[in-house]
């Protein structure tokens, strides 16, 4: 058992999941791709290691492990949800090109106050910035 698979099943242990070695493989691949992936590439990740493995088993996985805050997910216009191995507080970059996500932080941005105003019809449930933008990547292709 390396170290990582053994944070990977602590993990899963403390918020009461059961632990089998395809749950433990797919809350690695959450954090392994290090890009906010979305269910099916976890999944095409995931069934390198676990060819049997059903694309429902996955999905339903990360949703439980969504539920159970050990992931967190990002969502945001027209584009699949994408799962977050990160679940402290911090906000996100949007590439609007090739939509990748990368995490910040910010201390002022945790603070935000939405408008008592703007709650009366609705019930906030995380407050999270997202920064849209154009990546270095996209820009340096844009370059060449
Ligand atoms: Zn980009
Ligand atoms: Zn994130």
């Amino acid at each position: 058992m390396s170290k990582k698979t053994g944070r990977a099943e602590m993990i899963l242990r403390e918020q009461g999941a059961r632990v089998t070695p395809q749950r433990v493989a797919i809350l690695m691949a959450v954090a392994a791709t290090g890009d906010h992936p979305d269910a099916d590439s976890v999944y095409r990740h995931v069934s390198r290691e676990y060819p049997h493995i059903s694309r429902d088993t996955v999905y339903r996985t990360l949703s439980m492990m969504e539920e159970k805050k050990i992931i967190g997910s990002v969502l945001f216009g027209g584009a699949s949800k994408r799962y977050d191995p990160n679940t402290r507080k911090h906000h996100h970059l949007i590439c609007l090109r090739c939509r990748r996500i990368n995490d910040f932080s910010a201390k002022k941005f945790d603070r935000l106050e939405v408008p008592s105003s703007a709650m009366e019809r609705f019930t906030a449930v995380r407050t999270t910035v997202h920064v849209e933008g154009i990546c270095d990547e996209c820009q340096d292709r844009n370059r060449a």
